[in-house]
Formats: C-alpha cells, structure tokens, sequence
C-alpha cells in the first residue's frame, strides 16, 4: 500500500530523532509499520550534535595533546606542542560529519519513514500538528530529550554563556581563561579537554565533590587528574554573580563557605543540570502528565496515556544514548504487543556508564554509597591498576577497579572503574551481571596477558581466595605432605 506522506493514519508517530526517535522509527518501519517521524532542530539530536560525538571529538585531540606534552615518561625527548583550536574543532566537525549519514533525513527516508521537519504540538490525544499539517497515529513516541537547565544566578543574561548547544559551534577562538558550573560529567569532561587545549580552567561545583553519584574514591582520582591538568576546582561553591566585561567575557562573584572570590572569564560554560523538552508539545490536548524530571512513565514506558509512550532523556532516568537506545527498543515491542501482558518491563537493574575523562569513571549497578543507603550488605574487592602490569607498563597507573558482590557470595552487586578505557573494562562484568555470572566465573575465564582487563581477574581471584576455608587449606597441606612422602 503506498499512501501519501502525511495523510491517513500511522502506526507511529515518533517526535523527537535524536537517538531514541530514531531507534523507534527504524525498529518500526523495520517491522513494516507505517511511521512519521518529526525533527524541529538536528537529525540525530544532542548525542551526535551537541553531546556524545563532538565531546569525544575534542577529548580524543586532548588526550593526544596530554600523551606529546608528558613524551619524556616514554623515554621520548620533551615535545613543543602547539594546539590549534581552529583545527582541532574542525576535526571535530569533520569527525561528526562522518556520523551524521546514519541519522540522516535521507537514511531514515530510505528505511521507509517519513520524514516532518518541524515542532510538533498535541491537538487531542491522537492527532500532532507540525508546520500547519495535520498527522494521526494510533501510537505516539515521545523522545524530546533534554536541554542544558539554565541556572538563576544574577547578571547571567548579561554574559554569553555557552551550553552544550553552543559551544561545539559557536566557540570560535580558545578562550585564555574559560569558567565551567557543574561538575557532572559534561563539566569534567570539558574541563579537562580545555585545560589540555591551555584554557585555564575554572570548574565551580556546588556539592562537595566532582560527580556526585560516583563514591568519594572515584571522585578523588578524577579531581586529582584534573588538579594535575590545571584546572581549578572548587567544590562547595556557589557561582552567585556574573557581569559582563570587555566584549565577551565577564566576571563572576562566586561563594566558598564564608568566603567569595572574584574570577574573571573569557567563556562561560554551564553544563549545571538539565531540564526536560516539553513546553512546545502542548500535552495538555493529549492528557500526558509529567514530572519534573521528564514525562511519567510506567514499566513499560507508556505514559498517563498508554498508546503514548516515551523514550530517552525525557523519561529522566539514565540521561545517555545507550539507555535512549535501550528503552526505544522496548517501546518498539511494546507498541507491536496486542495486550499488556505481553508488553516488555523496561529492567534498569545492570545499567553502565562511563564520565570520559582521564582516567575514564565507570561504573554499573551500585555504587558503596548506594548499597549502604538501602542497607545492602556486601563483600568489596578493591583492585588498584598500580598492580596491573598493562597499566604499568603504559604509565596508566592512576586509578582502580573496585567489585561489589553479595556478603558471603560472588553474586556482582556492582563496579566501578576509574582507569584508561574503564567505559571499555567494564564490559565483561556487565555482561556477567546481565548473565548472573559471579565474580567467580570472571576470575575463572583466561584473560590474555598483559591487559588491562586483568584488573577484573585480580578482583576475582581475590574473591576465590576468600572461598579458601581453614579446614580446606589443612587438607591441601595434607596432601602436599603426601606427595613428598
Ligand atoms: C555534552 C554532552 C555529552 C554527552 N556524552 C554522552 C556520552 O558520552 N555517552 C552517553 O551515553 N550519553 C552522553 N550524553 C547524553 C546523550 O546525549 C543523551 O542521553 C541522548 O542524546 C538522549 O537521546 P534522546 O533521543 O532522548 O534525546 P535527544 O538526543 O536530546 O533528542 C531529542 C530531539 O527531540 C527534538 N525535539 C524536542 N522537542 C521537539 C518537538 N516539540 N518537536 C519536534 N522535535 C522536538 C530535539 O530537537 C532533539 O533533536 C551527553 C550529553 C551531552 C549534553
């Protein structure tokens, strides 16, 4: 049946084609519905355009940078580099521009989707308007994501302040001297990036340390990297004030404790939190309700309307592509699923991160902190990487992996990684956690030598050692003793 663009009705009309949106339609018009899929910005979202892939970008440039200035801890004569912010955020661009076909109008027109661009708003709970047309659906998707929250500090309209939107393509020159708010992943990350670029780096964070969420210990590597990159971090504080100075930069007044201090900026970065995109959909014509992290969703990811679902940053739990991609993959199933009871629950119990700083912060189930706020009782086998002979051998030495399991088993409760390539490290206690593997059977697996993964076969062999029980020992040396009879 080849029905016109637009008219009729569809299976599924998707708003929103930053990674969750675009998993929906794809998976949809995989399965032969018929899908509408409605974009008001950037085909492929925050991800491609203004979060995962441009970061990435310059932090991989940083890295490089990082690895030519420290050439003498390899034996390699001191180099003179010299970073050339024009180029280095045109490769970033140039970088993007590879991955863009895969989100694009054209790509997602090929699969079978059609294509609005343009802000959608709900008529009634079955009918969306963008750009003056009309569209119907017996399901809608909604996967608006989230923007850079805009925190109310006084003078802040005074200032250009970067966000994640802007700063990717509207930061022309490397600021001298570059003021970051939020130390979350997105401030650290760029924190660090910039001090490498030669910025002098301010990184102001309200709590008391860098990435919150993560244990203290891991926190701790992370500052005391960036420390070591220059870049000023101040913790407990409070950016009260800015004013404009000179063209383009600015001075903020910012509180520590009883103390304020003065600090002058060339940019301004607030990466402070994000705020659901909802204002333009109108959801009260669709009887959607929200909350103040996104839309309310159920376990199955439907909202207060159950032939509404959503997907991605606007659920407001887990903000990254890969649970963007996840959830999209449930509520492609779901929508197909004639009856509740065949619809999948969205299971968030083994779900991995990573902050892509140097070293890298993983992480996946929970955290020490966590576990002692529910009461869980757990075993902790804590592996530096100063003992992993890879990250010797590489001067990567900062860092740890540490394991959670059980009290009394090797069930794998949690880990975290702070390491080079810790978002990659963590993979195989994942896939354990996915698969009920212990800790054990981690250990038990050949690990090729010298890796940095060893650290996970460490962690696990001292988990045997603890199965090791006295009455056993005496038989082993029983029969050693045999033995030499
Ligand atoms: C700087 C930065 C770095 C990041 N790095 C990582 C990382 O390394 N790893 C990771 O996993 N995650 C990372 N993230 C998070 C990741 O980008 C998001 O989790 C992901 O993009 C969420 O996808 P989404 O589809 O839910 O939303 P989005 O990608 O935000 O897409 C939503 C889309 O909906 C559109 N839209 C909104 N309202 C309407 C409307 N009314 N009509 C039509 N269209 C509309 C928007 O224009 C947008 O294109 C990063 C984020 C940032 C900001």
């Amino acid at each position: 049946m080849n029905t016109q663009k637009g008219s009729d009705i569809y299976n599924v009309i998707v708003i929103g084609a930053g990674t969750a949106g675009l998993v929906t339609a794809a998976g949809t018009a995989g399965l032969g519905g018929r899908v509408a899929l409605i974009e008001r910005n950037k085909m492929g979202g925050d991800c491609l355009n203004f979060g995962c892939v441009p970061s990435k970008a310059l932090i991989s440039s940083a890295r490089l940078l990082h690895a030519m200035r420290h050439g003498q801890e390899w034996g390699i004569a001191p180099q003179s580099v010299a970073p050339d912010f024009e180029r280095i955020s045109g490769r970033m661009r140039e970088r993007r521009a590879r991955i863009a076909p895969n989100d694009s109008q054209e790509r997602f027109e090929s699969l079978g989707v059609d294509v609005f661009r343009g802000e959608a708003r709900f008529l009634s709970p079955h009918e969306v308007e963008v750009e003056g047309t009309k569209l119907r659906a017996r399901h809608f998707v909604i996967a608006t994501g989230t923007h850079a929250a805009r925190p109310a500090i006084t003078g802040l309209d005074e200032v250009r302040a970067f966000t994640n939107e802007t700063i990717f393509d509207e930061l022309k020159e490397k600021p001298a001297r570059l003021l970051v708010l939020g130390g979350g992943p997105i401030g650290c990350e760029l924190s660090q990036a910039f001090a490498r670029f030669g910025s002098q780096v301010t990184l102001v964070q309200r709590g008391a340390r860098l990435l919150p969420k993560e244990d203290a210990d891991a926190a701790e590597v992370l500052t005391e990297s960036l420390k070591s990159d220059g870049v000023a971090v101040l913790t407990g504080a409070e950016l009260e004030r800015v004013q404009a100075r000179g063209v383009r930069g600015g001075a903020a007044t910012i509180r520590i404790g009883e103390e304020t201090r003065e600090q002058e900026f060339d940019a301004l970065l607030i990466a402070a939190g994000r705020t659901p995109n909802l204002d333009s959909l109108a959801l009260d014509a669709a009887g959607v309700r929200t909350n103040k992290r996104g839309l309310e969703v159920n376990d199955y990811l439907q909202t207060s309307q159950r032939h509404i679902y959503a997907a991605g940053d606007i659920t407001g739990r887990f903000l990254f592509t890969h649970m963007a991609d996840f959830q999209a993959r449930i509520v492609v199933r779901n929508i197909l699923m004639p009856f509740q009871f065949l619809r999948k629950r969205a299971d968030y119990s083994v779900v991995p991160w990573c902050t892509y700083t140097d070293p890298e912060v993983a992480r996946v189930g929970l955290s020490e902190d966590e576990a002692r706020k529910q009461g869980v009782e757990y075993d902790l086998y804590r592996q530096p990487m100063n003992e992993v002979d890879r990250a010797v051998v590489e001067n990567a030495t900062a860092g740890f992996a540490k394991v959670l399991t059980r009290k009394g088993t090797d069930k794998i409760l949690g880990a975290t990684i702070v390491a080079e390539h810790a978002g990659d490290l963590l993979q195989p206690l994942v896939l354990a956690m996915h698969a009920g593997l212990g800790l054990g059977k981690v250990a038990a697996a050949i690990h090729p030598y010298p890796t940095f993964v060893e650290v996970e076969r460490k962690a696990g062999d001292a988990y045997s050692k603890t199965r090791l029980t006295l009455r056993a020992k005496r038989l082993f040396s029983w029969l050693y003793e045999r033995q030499r009879r």
